[in-house]
């Protein structure tokens, strides 16, 4: 098929998920037609319902039992995005993340260079790991702990996914752009896998504690998800991204405790918070990072990337969504 042919069709693995649905909805706003993938192991069909079903072909299955169905040729561009994110279930299920990453990641490079389509590969800030040098910039060194904790068996995975992009990229001229999520915040996030202003959110609409892993004092950089699609799909079109890494999030960082205090505030709940130690939230000690802000000097420059949304809106519009749905995941 000519290349022109296939100009609107963008394969989207993972597209059922959190920030895949937010991809998806905003690929087909620009005309494109989808072929989603996504064994909906933490995605969810119902992320989907907003898009019309003609825009969309949608395929429930796992990647590399799908992948020999479809005709990399069909593709103008590719969004890897299915993985197995989350602290609980990289603690819960290592053997289930180790391979759905690496060898999901494996076999959809071999599909995409199959017909040389361009790539963005997900990864995350996890790969920085315990790094206390921040803010952390894509050439820094990685900084993981050992083999015998689960955690960094997750950054490891990724940072692999990593590797193999970028020796695509180099060995078959595949091109490829990695991009590093901060977290990621905003509607349809759920907090089963652990991330915390879901479970934040939820836990003061339903007046329960708020619980505060460690001390509080650890900081994130959260951005939301309707931000971070605005950039996502000018990655592949900008030939100075190709065959690099980004960081893609927001650099003004917050503690867990002020988020605490935020999401109470901005949705007048009456929750008390509670801190509780690492052992008592996961089962097991984890080692947590301290601090994660991103250097988002590359992105900057190459997109005039600036992220909008208020943290403060992100949690109205998460509890105004769990407000008008009962699907939205429970705390676990
Ligand atoms: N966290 C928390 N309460 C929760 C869930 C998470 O205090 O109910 C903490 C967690 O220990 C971490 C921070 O919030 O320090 C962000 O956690 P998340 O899993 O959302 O992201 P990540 O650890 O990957 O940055």
């Amino acid at each position: 098929m000519a290349r022109s042919d296939r100009s609107r069709n963008i394969l989207v693995t993972g597209g059922a998920g959190f920030i895949g649905s937010h991809l998806v909805e905003k690929l087909v706003s620009q005309g494109a037609h989808i072929t989603v993938v996504d064994d909906l192991s933490t995605g969810r069909r119902s992320n989907l319902d907003a898009i019309d079903p003609s825009d969309i072909d949608f395929i429930e299955g796992e990647l590399s039992l799908v992948l020999p169905e479809l005709q990399a040729d069909r593709f103008s561009e590719i969004y890897h995005l299915a993985a197995a994110v989350g602290v609980r279930l990289v603690v819960d299920q290592p053997v289930r993340v180790i391979e759905t990453n690496v060898l999901e990641t494996l076999g959809l490079l071999r599909f995409a260079s199959s017909a040389n389509v361009p790539t963005v590969l997900a990864s995350t800030s996890e790969v920085y790991g315990k790094s206390l040098q921040v803010p952390f910039s894509e050439n820094d060194d990685l900084v993981l702990g050992p083999t015998t904790e689960p955690r960094w068996a997750y950054a490891c995975s990724k940072a692999i996914d990593e590797f193999l992009g970028l020796a695509w990229y180099r060995d078959q001229g595949l091109p490829v752009v990695i991009s590093r999520f901060f977290n990621t915040v905003g509607p349809r996030q759920i907090g089963v896998w652990g991330m915390v202003l879901p479970r934040f959110v939820e836990a003061a609409m339903a007046g329960e504690p708020l619980l505060v892993y460690g001390t509080g004092e650890q900081t994130r950089c959260f951005c939301d998800v309707r931000d971070v699609v605005e950039v996502l799909p000018r990655l592949l079109h900008q030939p100075d991204a190709i065959g690099n890494v980004l960081n893609v999030g927001r650099d003004i960082p917050i503690s867990i405790m002020q988020l605490a205090h935020m999401v109470i505030e901005v949705l007048g709940s009456t929750s008390p918070i509670e801190t509780i130690s690492y052992e008592a939230a996961y089962g097991r000690q984890i080692e947590d990072m301290i601090q994660r802000r991103p250097d988002v000097s590359k992105i900057q420059s190459l997109f005039d990337f600036k992220p909008l949304i208020p943290l403060e809106q992100t949690i109205r519009d998460l509890a105004s969504e769990r407000g008008s749905s009962s699907d939205n995941g429970a705390l676990s």
